[in-house]
């Protein structure tokens, strides 16, 4: 029996770990639970799963928790902030971690996960793009083993060799195909992005995620982190991988080896896949998720990005080739612009001018402990507000006001 903590729980891949987890009672036992601010949805959760613990972000939170529970009877112990997030993380209860917060807030708790010598499933990419060198150095020290969530990096690592030490020419590995759906604007018209409402950018073809994650999937910022991502998971440089777009979203990555084998995971598009994946690993489990028919797809296509239509792939390239904590800055930088595109402050094509003038002002430095890539995070936040306070309003919001 393996004893599982969600972090993030009631966000879209929280929900989808729950969701394979009741496919297999024998198996797994959850642990613990986090939300931020959902407190309805995490005490259904927790009437139904049990956990020792679970932790909320306030103490608010914490005190609504708490009568739900009471009414419901459930002896679930509440806590909240982020040493609680912690603590949940490397108790040594825990077998398994699955980090699924969103953006920089998950970083703290899943760096815990992997000192600790955690199972560390790893949906929270911004952590691992923020922490790099440092996150794998945890992971390395205390023997922890880290699954990538994320369908590209998990479709990659199981087309990789069993064992692979994360050096590509080892493994005859020549590049890594990172299959990207393009999202909702592959084909739309350029000159109308500046007026596309936060909706329509969350409207992603084929994925259904959490509003960051589908707004950068909507400027491709996503696959840019996801570049960054796969560099630490594998190792592999920059010039090494290559982002393929796919509108199909069947083959989730792809691995080009030096005698011209190109090997693929495919798929229909669901997270319960890769979370069933690393929650069994090495086994195999069933997860919810219907046989791909191909004779159903057709047709699979593939082409090459267009770095002008989608800026934040190139930014996110740049960040990773000047290393140090150039991600981290691009990362703070991004999640500040997307809150404030969410919030109808800006217009779509300034998210990406946000993040470059971000990177184009502050220099970046050695990303030498957590401390001070959380400074450089701190000072790329501060800046981007800045930006972001000197930028017209966009035509949408005007309209409206
Ligand atoms: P989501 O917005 O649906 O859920 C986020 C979760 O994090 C929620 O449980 C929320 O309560 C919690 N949370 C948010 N802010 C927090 C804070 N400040 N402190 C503590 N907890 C906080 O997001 P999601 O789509 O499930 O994505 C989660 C992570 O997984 C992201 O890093 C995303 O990039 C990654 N990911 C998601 C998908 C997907 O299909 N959804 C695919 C690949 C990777
Ligand atoms: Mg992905």
């Amino acid at each position: 029996m393996q004893r599982i903590t969600i972090l993030g729980a009631t966000g879209s891949i929280g929900v989808s770990t729950l969701d394979v987890i009741a496919r297999h009672p024998d198996r797994y036992s959850v642990y613990a639970l986090s939300a931020h601010g959902r407190v309805q949805e995490l005490a259904a959760q927790c009437a139904q799963f049990r956990p020792a613990r679970a932790v909320v972000g306030s103490a608010a939170a914490a005190d609504q928790l708490a009568a739900l529970l009471r009414a419901m009877n459930v002896d679930t112990q509440v806590e909240w902030g982020e040493a609680a997030l912690c603590a949940i993380a490397c108790a040594a209860e825990v077998d398994g971690v699955m980090a699924a917060i969103v953006g920089a807030a998950g970083l703290a708790p899943t760096l815990a996960a992997a000192r600790a010598g955690k199972k560390v499933m790893l949906a929270n990419k911004e952590a691992l793009v923020m922490s790099g060198q440092l996150f794998m150095d945890a992971v390395q020290d205390s023997g922890a083993t880290l699954l990538p969530i994320d369908s590209e990096h998990n479709a990659i690592f199981q087309c990789l060799p069993a064992g692979y030490r994360r050096v590509p020419e080892a493994a005859g590995v020549s590049k890594i195909l990172l299959t990207a759906s393009g999202g909702p604007f592959l084909k739309r018209a350029v000159e109308t992005l500046d007026s596309v409402t936060p909706d329509e950018a969350c409207k992603h073809p084929k994925w259904v995620m959490g509003r960051k994650i589908s707004v950068d999937s909507a400027t491709m910022m996503n696959k840019g982190l996801e570049v960054i991502e796969a560099h630490w998971l594998f190792g592999a440089p920059a010039a090494q991988i290559e982002v393929v777009i796919h509108p199909q979203s069947v083959i989730h990555s792809m691995v080009s080896y030096n005698d011209g084998s190109v090997l693929a995971e495919l798929g229909n598009p669901d997270m319960r896949t890769p979370i069933a994946h690393a929650l069994a690993y090495p086994e195999r489990i069933a997860s919810g998720v219907a046989q791909l028919d191909l004779t159903q797809v057709g047709t699979l296509q593939f082409e090459q990005p267009d770095f002008a239509r989608f800026p934040c792939l190139a930014l996110a390239y740049d960040a990773l080739r000047a290393g140090g904590t150039a991600p981290a800055l691009l990362n703070a930088a991004n999640e500040v612009a997307v809150q404030a595109f969410l919030d109808e402050r800006i217009g779509f094509r300034q998210i990406d001018r946000v993040i470059a003038a971000v990177m184009d002002e502050l220099p970046h430095g050695a990303a030498s402990s957590i401390e001070a890539v959380m400074a450089q995070d701190g000072l790329a936040r501060a800046c981007a507000g800045r930006v972001i306070a000197t930028m017209d309003r966009p035509l949408l919001a005007a309209a409206e006001a």
